[in-house]
Order: C-alpha cells, then sequence, then structure tokens
C-alpha cells in the first residue's frame, strides 16, 4: 500500500492560486486603526478601512470601555438565553431600534452572523430568496444555508427582479440586498424595491453595513437616505464599520424580532458579545447622530478625490459614498498598482475575483472622516504617478 500526502492537494492549490496573483496575505498591524496605520512594521497611510467616521480611536469609546470593563468585567459569560443577555446589551438595542425609529431591534456578534442567522430563521425549503448579483458574500452564503431556493438577479436591475418575484409560486418570498454595495459602493434602488416587496407580497432585507452612519442627515443609514419605512423592511446594519467598534444588529417589527430570538440559531448557540463592546457602542451612537461635521468632511474628501483624480487607461466608478471604486482591469496590474503605492507609504489592496467579477480587479480606496484634504492628494498622486509608471 502506498501512502499519499494529504496535503499534497492542498499545496497545488494553494500553488495554484499564487501563479494566478490570487494568494492571499495578511499585515500586522500594529497600535490603533487609523489612516496613520503601523502596518508590518511600516508607517503608512491607509485608504482601506471600514472606519469611515473615524470612530474606532475615539476617546469617548475608549473611555466607556475603560469604565465598563470595571463594572461588568470583560466576558460575554453565556449565550443571550442563558445569563448572557446583559443590561448593557438591552440598553443598546433599546437606542438602535430608537435610532433608526424603528419598533425594535436585535443585537448579534457580527454583521455575518446576523445574515445568516435572519435568512436561514425566514426562509427554508418550499421558500425562495431573490438576491442581487453583487450581493455580500455573507448574503449569498446565507441562502444556501437556508436552503431555500435562490433567485439571482442582475445588479440593481428592478426590472429583472419583478419578472423573478410574478414567476414566482413560493409560499414566501425575501427579497435581499445590499444596501450600499461593498466592493462599489453604490446604493440599491431601496423605494423601487421596497415598492416591488408591497406589490407581490415579499419581505425586503436590506444589508447597510455601509450606509449605517454614513448617509442620512444624522447617519442613520439608507432609509434615511431615500425617506422610505414600512412594516415590509428587515433592517441589518453592522457596527464594526462607520460605528467603529464590533457587531451587529437587525431591526424591524417586533413580532420580527420576537421570532428572530427563538429561532435565529446564530444568535442562540453563541457566547454574548462582551458586555463593554455594546457600552462602546452606546457611546458611538450620539457622536454618529449629532457630529454632522464628520459627514461633512467626508463629503469633501469624496469630492477631492472625484475632482482631482483622473484616471487614462482605469476607471473610477460613480459613487457618492466613501466606497470609491477604481476599476484596474486584471489581477496583475491591480497588484502592480497596489505594490506601487505600498512602496510610497499608501496602503490600498487590490481587490480579486471572487470578491469581485473576473477582469474587474480593483483598488478599492475607502475614505474616513479622519483623513484631511492633504492625504487625499497624496494618494490622487500617487495614482497618477502610478499610472504614468505602467
Ligand atoms: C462587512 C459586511 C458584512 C459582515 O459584517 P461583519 O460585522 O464584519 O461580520 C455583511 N454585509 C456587508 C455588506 C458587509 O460589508
Amino acid at each position: 500500500m502506498t501512502t499519499t500526502d494529504p496535503f499534497r492537494e492542498l499545496r497545488e492549490e494553494l500553488d495554484a492560486r499564487a501563479a494566478e496573483g490570487l494568494l492571499r496575505k495578511r499585515r500586522i498591524i500594529a497600535g490603533k486603526q487609523q489612516p496613520a496605520l503601523l502596518a508590518d512594521g511600516e508607517d503608512m497611510l491607509s485608504f482601506c478601512s471600514n472606519d469611515y467616521l473615524g470612530l474606532a480611536s475615539h476617546p469617548a469609546l475608549i473611555a466607556a470601555v475603560q469604565q465598563a470593563a470595571q463594572e461588568v468585567g470583560v466576558g460575554g459569560g453565556a449565550s443571550h438565553l442563558i445569563t448572557g443577555h446583559h443590561r448593557l446589551h438591552h440598553e443598546l438595542e433599546e437606542a438602535l431600534a430608537h435610532f433608526v425609529g424603528m419598533p425594535r431591534a436585535l443585537f448579534f456578534s457580527t454583521g455575518y452572523m446576523a445574515n445568516l442567522g435572519v435568512i436561514s430563521a425566514l426562509a427554508g425549503r418550499g421558500d425562495a430568496i431573490f438576491a442581487d448579483r453583487l450581493n455580500h458574500a455573507s448574503l449569498n452564503d446565507a441562502a444556501v444555508l437556508s436552503r431555500a431556493d435562490l433567485h439571482r438577479y442582475p445588479h440593481n436591475d428592478v426590472a429583472a427582479l419583478e419578472k423573478q418575484l410574478a414567476r414566482s409560486t413560493a409560499r414566501r418570498k425575501l427579497v435581499v440586498a445590499d444596501a450600499v454595495f461593498s466592493m462599489d459602493g453604490d446604493i440599491a434602488p431601496v423605494p423601487q424595491l421596497l415598492e416591488l416587496c408591497e406589490r407581490y407580497d415579499a419581505w425586503l432585507m436590506l444589508d447597510d453595513a455601509h450606509g449605517f452612519g454614513v448617509l442620512g442627515a444624522h447617519g442613520k443609514g439608507t432609509l434615511e437616505h431615500f425617506g422610505v419605512h414600512g412594516p415590509r423592511i428587515i433592517y441589518m446594519a453592522t457596527l464594526g464599520k462607520a460605528a467603529g467598534v464590533s457587531g451587529a444588529f437587525v431591526a424591524g417589527e417586533s413580532e420580527l424580532v420576537e421570532y428572530l430570538i427563538q429561532r435565529a440559531r446564530t444568535y442562540i448557540y453563541t457566547t454574548a458579545m462582551p458586555p463593554v463592546l455594546a457600552a462602546a457602542l452606546l457611546a458611538a451612537l450620539p457622536i454618529i447622530e449629532k457630529e454632522t461635521s464628520r459627514r461633512e468632511q467626508l463629503q469633501t474628501l469624496i469630492a477631492t478625490l472625484r475632482g482631482n483624480l483622473k484616471p487614462k487607461q482605469w476607471r473610477l466608478d460613480e459613487s457618492i459614498t466613501p466606497i470609491q471604486p477604481l476599476i484596474i482591469g486584471s489581477n496583475e496590474d491591480a497588484l502592480r498598482v497596489s505594490e506601487h503605492l505600498r512602496e510610497r507609504g499608501i496602503l490600498v489592496p487590490a481587490i480579486r475575483p471572487p470578491t469581485v467579477p473576473q477582469g474587474t480587479a480593483r483598488l478599492r480606496i475607502t475614505l474616513s472622516a479622519a483623513h484631511t484634504v492633504e492625504d487625499v492628494m497624496r494618494l490622487v498622486n500617487a495614482l497618477h504617478a502610478a499610472e504614468g509608471a505602467q
């Protein structure tokens, strides 16, 4: 009997990925999450964080964690349904529901878990999920986990979605979309999606990971941006991006939230997030709402980037959000540009398939209120130099 090397297949797959320019590497970050980032021991100017409002290192949040840690310790203790549901989690849920103007909210440990939990609780065999093709991976994974029939519609194509809805005979229908698309920065046509859901008796689940805190006059997200509301909306947002901490929540009608407490497995079968993080988020909410200067600064930075960056061979896609996608094309070219910037102390990773469609490898530039206009101009000049050097 010959023995086989169980790692050979893995090694071959890794080698193949490397040959295609698809091998991913982690950088080791030291110090705080902020634009001036210490990455792999080097001082870098970063344009790849989702800390859009610059709250990840905000003194008020740090103080809230320090104070809460003295009072409640650091552990989550148990799952929410046993003894993990702390007063601080409960206060945060009430504050989040009030913040987004919906009856009730449920706090999850991560956005990935919220999406898996909500979709697999609401949809099952015989149900149908209608999903935008560019939705976040967690929404796609959730659809698979649910065992419902998955219909993917072309990006933001309301007419194609309508055809799919009209044909469906499913018992329960769930339309699922990123509210702001994570790799493109564009916004879903939420009023039209809601209108279709009302007409075809479907739920509308919106993942506002990148709109919460950023869009709307008070940072209440994509629903505030459009001024829409309705009981069919299942609103999900993450708290590790603009809110600067970690976690996620789902907001909607009371019955929906009660149902999720009973049925969302990623809520039930996991340890509650440490309540100190709920304390940090309780400190973040009033800052998000009242410090409108942070969103104004973002708008200034977006205008600076778009007004000055004039690529010749590349394409800066349309976006009014802090996600500014610079489409390069091939994986190798995207990596080369990213490396060119890195040598000049600027960090913008290349985003490659399967995260984005083949042939649209890109630099996903993200701006933060913690950046300055000078930071953005340094990026613009470095990109022009990189294109000239190609
Ligand atoms: C980041 C992200 C998630 C996952 O949220 P985490 O809290 O990081 O797990 C879900 N959906 C979208 C669109 C995201 O960008």
